[in-house]
């Protein structure tokens, strides 16, 4: 089954009751890049890319559009398979893996529906039909983020993440404090999400003056040697989030004690094939780790649940959507949704979402 015509959108996503503030900024809409890939047997895949803003990792949404348009005259004709068109896609474009996993997740969407079968099947096969989700309290005040903590918990979230830094530590250490009160003896569990924002002077102090507080600390600081420094010394368990770009990075990380879990993104490490590698070396190496993405709409969050259910459930630390912050669907009936905390594996084949493409409006680039 080969590649026939490729079309790409954009689409705007607003921030409801924005900005989603985190330490690279504010956020008040996000740009979607939306790829349609049709083969020659007339089955549609659609993939999805969508970088929350230029400024939290080296990638935006003016550089998915342009590398998907250098990518896609030159994928008409490939073997709609993973090895092959992960092949073809690096001998045309060196690295921008963000904008690759679109292509991959809209091919994984063909693969499945040729074979009349989820991408949690292509996979390897579901553990599981629903899966964990988790809210992010962004950079807030510190009482309303244990406002926003204890209501998130009634609402059923197994799990909670504080958004730190760019602001005074002691504002962070005392947020942290007060959201802990706000859901201790729940069992929903923390994490201290810095954003590669604190120094690691200021990841110590957090980690020294919350002893008492069971959080995971998720990309304390900015760089991997900062990381590094820290390890040894910081009482909390550490995670890997932005600095996990790619396979080798993240196979080095957890190869080498570096770390003890990730939050990891399906664009980010260029879609669900590598991601699936990924999954595999977390569990040989006994780490849990995330499934999710930065930012988009029913399309991403279908792949992020499909890979999701593939992980051993005491493993997987949930997958955020951005779903939260968006009015609506792509798929007006069969939109991803997180309900008492938790995500239904979408139903169908391939990933199981049917994107009104009227939407969307023209394509900004076809072939
Ligand atoms: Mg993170």
């Amino acid at each position: 089954m080969q590649i026939k015509k490729i079309k790409l959108f954009q689409f705007e996503l607003p921030v409801t009751n924005g900005p989603y503030r985190i330490a690279s900024g504010d956020v008040w809409s996000l740009t979607s890049t939306l790829v349609k890939v049709e083969a020659e047997n007339g089955l549609i895949g659609w993939g999805e890319t969508c970088p929350v803003g230029p400024a939290y990792a080296e990638a935006h949404a003016k550089g998915a559009l342009a590398a998907l348009t250098e990518l896609a005259p030159n994928l008409i004709g490939t073997e709609a398979l993973p090895v092959p068109l992960h092949r073809r896609m690096d001998s045309l474009l060196c690295g921008h893996s963000y904008a690759k996993a679109a292509v991959d997740i809209a091919m994984h969407d063909l693969w499945g529906k040729s074979l009349g079968v989820s991408v949690s099947d292509l996979l390897g096969g579901a553990l599981t039909d629903k899966v964990a989700s988790y809210y992010s309290i962004g950079v807030v005040a510190p009482d309303e983020a244990a406002r926003i903590a204890a209501e998130k918990v009634r609402e059923g979230f197994p799990r909670l993440q504080v958004k730190l830094g760019a602001r005074a530590v002691d504002i962070d250490i005392e947020a942290l404090r007060k959201v802990w009160e706000a859901i201790r003896g729940t069992g929903t569990t923390l994490a201290a999400d810095g954003n590669r924002g604190w120094t690691t002077r200021d990841a110590l102090h957090v980690s020294r003056e919350c002893l008492d507080i069971p959080f995971i600390m998720e990309q304390p600081c900015n760089t991997l040697e900062d990381i590094r420094t820290i390890r040894q010394v910081c009482h909390h368990p550490i995670y890997l989030d932005e600095s996990g770009t790619n396979l080798n990075t993240a196979i080095t990380a957890a190869g080498t004690g570096l770390i003890d879990g990730f939050g990891m993104k399906v664009t980010r490490i260029g879609g669900l094939h590598p991601m699936r590698a990924f999954r595999d070396v977390c569990a040989a190496r006994n780490l849990p780790h995330t499934c999710d993405d930065a930012w988009g709409g029913d399309i991403i969050a279908a792949a992020c649940v499909h890979i999701a259910a593939t992980v051993a459930p005491e493993k997987m630390d949930g997958v955020w959507l951005a779903a939260s912050y968006i009015d609506g669907h792509y798929d007006p009936t069969g939109g991803v949704a997180i309900k008492d905390g938790h995500i239904a594996r979408p139903t169908g084949v391939g990933l199981g979402v049917s994107p009104d493409e009227a939407i969307f409006g023209e394509p900004v680039f076809s072939v």
